[in-house]
């Protein structure tokens, strides 16, 4: 099951901050990973309280409710769940018995050796009704380890995973962040007053003014304790994965991802698409938000105007919300619209990071040319999407992938665009300064799975 989520730790020392309300602030700063449920989990001495719910975080956490989680240790979790998984149950942060007390967990990845995973712990005995979410599967893990000891039990239990996961964890004394040996997705480290952050993101810093320390490094378990904090590699440091896809359209554009800023590697993979995919066009707009920055540096170097044609509706939330094709293709309407007179009578070129079933671009090109546009190019700012996600992107099965069944020409008549191209999956990997072409993962593209 995928989830693909937004995760936040903070142990601060000093104990008059109110964590719950600063993991609150994170966690709205991590809302665009998730925005089907939202939870907070805070420790103490005396215990852990967890409290989580579906919608915003905004909608889940009243003033009211922050104030009665009290605590010296807090984690948050917001959650994107795939089709059908989204349920009560399936939020995160969650609470777990194991040999040496309790801790609570929040997850971001998706293992792929569940069913491999839930065998062994059902041969312990530990029988499952319904479905097993990755979050618990990895909970029941760390329990079935019987170390009394919760850094070891981590230990012992991840090892046994194959799969994309970063994870934060609680116990009433120590806060725990650990990425898989791959690095598929980010987790970082930063430092608030005299402790310690942890998030998915280091978006998720500015709003509490936290400081930016590092990366945690792929296979690195980071714990932290009152008076300590301490490393260790739990994974031997193998060939990096990072997800391209954070790039082009998970992550937020202020965020350092992977050492690198998006906004400017945005910008940089749209001016590398001007290059490769050129076009005669009036303006250049961007499919908000997600196409802005590389539509930016497609029109900069493309020396063609960069205009707003597209205006966003802020109060509707993701496309992919929505549970079947019927009201997705509604919701692409309510959510964007046309400004006709900056449209109307001119050549468009449109930027988009992604096209995934198609349905944004066709019907953003109807809107076009219903407001007038003469013309409208299409340029997608990543290479056609082939391949579903294993590793924690929500992205539909093999069929329902457009280019994967039919030409990139077919495609262009169905969404009836007066020419549509991609960039090419060495444009892309080729913008990055700090990461070589093969530190990415980019099974989404051409299928070659790491794992
Ligand atoms: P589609 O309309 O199915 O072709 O989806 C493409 C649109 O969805 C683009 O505007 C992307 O910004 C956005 N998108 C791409 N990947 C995802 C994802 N994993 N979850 C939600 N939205 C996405």
């Amino acid at each position: 099951m995928y989830e693909e989520c937004g995760i936040f730790g903070i142990y601060p020392k000093d104990l008059k901050t109110n964590i719950a309300q600063l993991s609150y602030l994170g966690l709205l700063a991590l809302q665009h990973r998730g925005q089907e449920s939202a939870g907070i989990a805070v420790g103490s001495r005396k215990n852990i309280l967890i409290y989580r719910d579906l919608g915003l975080v905004a909608e889940v956490f009243k003033k009211d409710i922050l104030s009665t989680l009290n605590g010296d240790i807090a984690i948050g979790h917001v959650r994107y769940s795939p089709k059908d998984s989204n349920s009560w149950e399936n939020s995160q942060p969650i609470l777990q018995q194991f040999a040496g007390g309790s801790f609570a967990l929040a997850f971001n990845g998706n293992v792929i050796n569940k069913s491999e995973l839930s065998s062994v712990l059902a041969r312990c005995g530990k029988n499952f009704n319904g479905s097993l979410t990755d979050s618990r599967l990895i909970c029941r893990l760390i329990e079935a380890t019987k170390e009394k000891d919760l850094e070891k039990a981590v230990q012992k239990a991840v090892k046994q995973i194959k799969g994309a996961f970063c994870l934060v964890i609680l116990s009433e004394d120590k806060l725990i962040g650990l990425r898989d040996a791959h690095g598929f997705h980010p987790l970082v480290l930063g430092k608030i007053k005299d402790g310690y952050v942890l998030a998915s993101e280091d978006s998720a810093f500015s709003i509490i003014e936290a400081q930016y320390i590092r990366e945690v490094q792929p296979g690195e378990m980071v714990i932290i304790e009152k008076n300590d904090f301490k490393t260790k590699q739990v994974f031997p440091s193998t060939r990096k994965s990072l997800c391209i896809f954070e790039y082009v359209y998970f992550a937020r554009p202020d965020s350092n991802v992977f050492g690198e800023n998006v906004a400017e590697i945005r910008e940089r993979i749209g001016a590398r698409l001007a290059i490769e995919q050129p076009a005669n066009a009036d303006i250049v707009i961007s499919v908000p938000d997600s196409g802005r920055f590389a539509a930016l540096g497609y029109a900069h170097q493309a020396g063609i105007t960069y205009q707003e044609g597209l205006m966003k509706n802020p109060y509707i939330s993701r496309t992919f919300i929505q549970p079947d094709q019927a009201l997705r293709e509604y919701s692409v309407k309510i959510k964007l619209s046309a400004i006709t007179s900056i449209v109307a009578g001119k050549r468009i070129v449109m930027v988009d990071d992604s096209i995934v079933r198609g349905t944004t671009s066709r019907k953003l090109v109807k809107l076009l040319k219903r407001s007038g546009a003469k013309e409208v190019h299409v340029r997608i700012s990543s290479p056609p999407v082939n391949f579903p996600c294993q590793y924690g992107t929500n992205t539909p099965d093999r069929e329902e992938l457009w280019t994967n069944r039919f030409s990139i020409e077919k495609l262009r008549q169905w969404i009836e665009a007066d020419s549509l191209s991609y960039i090419s999956l060495e444009g892309l990997t080729g913008v990055f300064q700090k990461n070589k072409p093969a530190d990415f993962c980019t099974a989404c593209f051409c299928g070659r799975y790491p794992l």
